[in-house]
């Protein structure tokens, strides 16, 4: 399934008539019996290092699709250049089965990332942050990836697999590319989702995301549409707007929200 032609148009016609719908889950009460957090909730805990010297990424997938080496380099790579960890950022890789019959929903997405979390998310210096690649599809259609609490993130590979552009420019690779870093984004607390900018980057239309259609916090990033919105490349970095508040978040310059470890 190709975006392209009148399917395309009608599929960025329903995104910009349903603004909210996307890729932030909803947030739930969960005191008990650990607290999740919100998407942001761990900012901090990565941006500095006061608590948390070193810090996992663990990459949960189902047989078949485990994403490629080009993604998981590309956010080890973003995470490094925003994050103090001075022990290091490892990815560890696990292949498991997911009990989920059908569309997942956010809270299938929270329920078996911590069914499959190999560890805790605070364990004394280690910071644990965990990506699942699910089979199957997101219950709104088009969304291509979800962050539903301070440490957990799902990308969608069946969706991302349908949305490549025409000739593959953008490909499927340039995608996931795109999406596994724009996920961790708002994990990262972009934008504007555990503090306020100083400057106004956020889209009134799409909250929690970039109004810079160069930033990887853009929108229709995290859309099976994007290749409609973005023709041939795709923003895979953050802007300099994202960069400063990240740097301000760390310096402590721009105050936080909904820390889980403060
Ligand atoms: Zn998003």
């Amino acid at each position: 399934m190709h975006s392209g032609g009148i399917r395309g148009v009608v599929g960025v016609l329903l995104l910009l008539m349903a603004p909210l719908a996307g890729c932030l889950g909803d947030a739930v009460d969960d005191l008990v019996p650990e607290r999740k957090g919100i998407p942001g909730g761990l900012t901090l805990a990565c941006l500095q290092d006061d608590r948390f010297t070193s810090m996992v990424v663990e990459i949960d997938y189902e047989a078949g699709y485990k994403p490629l080496t080009s993604s998981t380099d590309m956010l080890l790579e973003r995470l490094e250049s925003v994050c103090a960890k001075p022990n290091g950022i490892t990815l560890e890789f696990e292949e498991v089965t997911f009990d989920v019959e059908g569309a997942w929903s956010d809270t299938d997405v929270r329920t078996q990332a911590w069914a499959s979390k190999s560890g805790d998310v605070q364990d004394g210096d280690v910071l644990r942050w965990q990506l699942i690649f699910p089979e199957g599809e997101y219950d709104q259609d088009g969304v291509l990836g979800v962050a539903v609490d301070a440490s957990s993130v799902a990308l969608f590979g069946d969706t991302i697999q349908d949305a490549d552009g025409p000739f593959g420019r953008p490909s499927v690779e340039d995608v996931e590319n795109s999406v596994i870093v724009h996920e961790v984004g708002h994990l990262l607390g972009l934008v504007n989702l555990v503090y306020t900018s100083p400057v106004d980057h956020e889209d009134d239309e799409h909250p929690g995301h970039s109004s810079n259609d160069d930033s990887v916090m853009y929108w229709a990033v995290n859309s099976a549409d994007l290749a409609n919105v973005f023709f041939s490349s795709l923003p895979n970095e953050f802007d300099n707007d994202d960069l400063n508040d990240l740097a301000g978040l760390a310096d402590g310059s721009i105050a936080a929200t909904d820390q889980l470890w403060t």
